[in-house]
């Protein structure tokens, strides 16, 4: 049994009948760990596992750490996560509530990380956030669940924050006979290090994330899902951090589930009034990626700030 689930497909009607297509939704929210991390994060344990290890750590205090403390929790394993003080507190208690440790540590994830890393030893393994070819074909099986349910879909929506969801998606694609088929990817002003890279022709890294979406905060994509973006059709788009709210609150209204602005980024394709970035497409499939580390008070707050920021500079 692997440790994520199979999650709900199904064409959403109002995004169906805002855009004029028929839009699938895969609601990878609906994850016992909030979100699709633990597909691929769960396969990374279970072979930590099989290779003897006895404990697991991570540097992330967002849904790669909530992950990472899940699948220990169910393999039997002590975590131990590092965050910088900057982690919020929704994100630790959700942490501490998989059994896991947290130690907080320097006032950004670069020293959080140096911690972490030198805790290591021969007995224990690191668990990264989205840069290891063994977690790929683990988020790979939410495209398997998609092609058994044939589902008719023309194009994948995906976020993009260091390109593990990219690089499974399209392994996913590709295993299913599907490498045929675009997938959209998706940044946020401030995150977009993917979008950048691929209009500079090699692989750039951003100075600082200034996007509210910091679960696409990577200031740099993993090699594989550069490469990627050269070898499938892949078609970048950027959204702001509005657009990415603004799709959050909408989301929570039509189907009832908060997800955070890095899940918005892909919604925003379809709700944004910009609507050319899925003009191509009949069908689109959006992965509903989830994120559990924010709250709905928080978004509303954001939002408000991103649209006084907006009008400000429209005057
Ligand atoms: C991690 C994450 C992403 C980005 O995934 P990458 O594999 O880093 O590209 C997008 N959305 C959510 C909710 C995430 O947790």
């Amino acid at each position: 049994m692997p440790l994520h689930i199979e999650t709900p497909l199904f064409q959403s009607r109002p995004l169906s009948i805002l855009s004029g297509k028929s839009v699938w939704l895969k609601f990878e929210a609906l994850q016992p760990s909030g979100s699709f991390k633990i597909r691929g994060i769960g396969a990374l344990c279970e072979e930590y596992a099989r290779q003897g290890k006895t404990r697991f750590i991570s540097s992330s205090g967002g849904n790669a750490g909530i992950a990472a403390a899940y699948a220990g929790r169910k393999l039997s394993i002590p975590v131990t996560v590092v965050v910088p003080e900057t982690t919020t507190m929704k994100a630790k208690a959700l942490i501490e509530q998989e059994g896991a440790t947290v130690i907080v540590h320097g006032a950004s994830w670069m020293e959080a990380n140096a911690l972490a890393q030198s805790m290591l030893d021969a007995s224990s393994a690191f668990v990264h956030p989205f840069d290891n070819p063994t977690m790929w074909p683990g988020h790979a099986t939410m495209i398997d669940e998609v092609v058994r349910a044939e589902a008719s879909f023309d194009s994948v929506i995906v976020s993009v924050g260091g390109g593990g969801l990219l690089s499974g998606v399209v392994e996913g694609l590709r295993r299913n006979g599907l490498g045929h088929i675009p997938v959209v990817a998706i940044e946020t002003e401030g995150a977009d290090s993917l979008a950048r890279s691929v209009q500079a022709g090699v692989q750039i890294e951003l100075d600082a994330i200034t996007s509210v979406a910091t679960s696409l905060g990577a200031k740099r994509v993993c090699t594989n899902a550069f490469e990627v973006s050269r070898s499938h059709d892949v078609r970048c788009h950027v959204v702001s951090d509005l657009e990415a709210l603004e799709a959050c609150e909408n989301f929570l209204h039509d189907h009832r589930v908060l997800v955070e602005p890095a899940c918005g980024a892909t919604l925003a394709a379809i709700y944004s009034r910009n609507q050319s970035i899925i003009a191509d497409f009949k069908a689109p499939l959006a992965i509903v990626c989830g994120g559990a580390t924010a709250t709905h008070e928080q978004i509303q707050e954001w939002r408000a700030k991103a649209a006084a920021a907006q009008s400000e500079r429209s005057h």
